[in-house]
């Protein structure tokens, strides 16, 4: 397989550490309220990879965090001076932290299962690793890479020679940027919070004992903490949407890199924005939409997973109502189609049409081009039952439950009717024949017309 690595800047041959075993870790959601589709698209792609390596045979340890605690808003220049996401949702919603995060939580483990998502080996929750989060920063302390300020501990960024590696983002080019920084107790622009001390003026409703004082650890810190306690000092693959590249996992790295002199993450992958009617979704445009929207206008999950697979995971996707509804009947198509071929557990696999699938795959995730192989299949000359078996090994990967729909009978009244409507047709009574076509289509099937004169009945999506 190869991927593009964003800290080499280009596609590379994959190499896991141990050979047939690969460690994977996506940064999830917080759970605050319920995410949008853009967030989606990026789980989503965790699972296309997710997916893909256990097709090539890998097994896949794969984790996603949930972040219950510590993730601030951003405030002018600084990326973290804002109010903490869940105390303020609690104070909007008049709920407590804990329902907030209760509440969400199990909307998005919900959510992640109608997407069709795999199991990860686990979710984590920033809460239940306070006590290594503590411990990691007590490691840096020692190693002389934090400062204490007057509202938290913080990392000097300076003393990691490689930050910007991933990022771009150097100390030179943010001096020259020269914007005024919100915290004149920072040492540099770049440095950010381990962890933050609890207002004196208010109290908390998440906060703990900590060796500097009471309060909560930094966003960035759990996703080293998790990573290093669950998958070990050195992962595989990162996953995680390219909003969080540029602070987030650069963070992720420096802390996690002075902690244990080890590299962190082989691979790094990213996946590109989603827009919305050709723009950034904005809540103020009205667009910024949920899994929930996207069901209450009569799309399903999968018509969103299936418009996630049209375009690369590295290239913009926007999503338009048209577009989902051109998503939705395409998968219906396959859907009837699929539901129409003959069923033998013992037809054969077309190899071909796997390799070819499987290569699409194997270049960078190339998944618009994995649909085109599927499409081909479909349009394919091959025996129905053959097809209908590869076209259900593809779904390991592809995730569309297409296994729900296959062996649909056709009851005897409506094969009758069809029948009669291809005499009429033969015949050339097209007045007949179309008031049974559409008897037909009332009763939930569709005729498909075969050149050759004949045609087949199809249960209708
Ligand atoms: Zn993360």
């Amino acid at each position: 397989m190869r991927i593009f690595n964003s800290l080499s800047k280009q596609i590379e041959e994959f190499k896991p550490i141990e050979p047939d075993f690969v460690k994977v870790y996506c940064c999830g959601p917080t759970v605050y309220k319920d995410q949008q589709i853009g967030n989606w698209r990026t789980f989503c792609l965790s699972d296309f990879l997710n997916r893909s390596l256990k097709l090539f045979g890998y097994k896949v340890d794969f984790i996603m965090n949930m972040t219950d605690v510590g993730h601030l808003f951003e405030t002018g220049a600084d990326p973290e001076g804002g109010e903490d996401k869940i105390e303020k949702q609690s104070t909007e919603e008049g709920r407590s932290a804990r329902e907030i995060v209760e509440m969400y939580t199990k909307s998005f483990l919900e959510e992640y299962k109608e997407m069709n998502f795999l199991e990860p080996k686990k979710f984590t929750k920033a809460t239940e690793y306070i006590d290594d989060q503590i411990n990691l920063i007590a490691t840096l302390e020692e190693r002389g890479f934090t400062y204490e300020t007057s509202d938290g501990v913080y990392f000097d960024t300076s003393k990691f020679e490689q930050y910007g590696e991933l990022s771009g983002l150097t100390m030179e080019n943010i001096k020259e940027g020269a914007r005024i920084d919100p915290n004149p107790e920072k040492r540099n622009p770049t440095d950010f919070a381990l962890w933050k001390f609890s207002p004196s003026d208010k109290k908390r409703q998440q906060e703990w004992q900590s060796p500097w004082g009471v309060g909560f650890p930094g966003w960035h810190l759990e996703c080293s903490s998790m990573i290093m306690k669950e998958l070990g000092n050195t992962i595989d693959i990162h996953v995680g949407g390219e909003d969080l590249k540029m602070i987030h996992h650069q963070n992720e790295i420096a802390q996690s890199e002075c902690a244990t002199g080890q590299k962190f993450v082989n691979y790094w992958v990213h996946g590109a924005f989603l827009t919305v009617d050709g723009g950034k979704m904005s809540k103020s445009l009205g667009n910024f939409y949920t899994l929930s929207d996207v069901k209450q206008r009569g799309f399903s999950p999968l018509d969103l997973r299936y418009l996630f697979m049209t375009s690369h995971y590295r290239g913009p996707l926007n999503f338009t109502w048209e577009a989902m509804q051109n998503a939705q009947n395409s998968l219906k198509r396959i859907y009837e189609l699929v539901s129409s071929y003959v069923y033998d557990p013992k037809a054969e696999i077309s190899d071909k049409f796997m390799k070819k699938f499987k290569e699409k795959l194997e270049e960078d995730l190339n998944i618009p081009e994995v649909l085109a192989v599927v499409w081909e299949l479909i349009k394919s000359s091959i025996p129905e039952e053959s097809k209908l078996n590869t076209i259900l090994k593809m779904d390991d990967f592809l995730g569309l439950k297409l296994q729900e729909h296959i062996g649909v009978e056709i009851p005897k009244n409506v094969l009758d009717l069809a029948k009669m409507r291809g005499e009429y047709r033969k015949n050339g009574i097209w007045d007949k024949a179309d008031v049974l076509r559409r008897q037909v289509n009332d009763l939930g099937y569709v005729i498909d017309d075969i050149p050759n004169g004949d045609f087949k009945v199809k249960k209708k999506f």
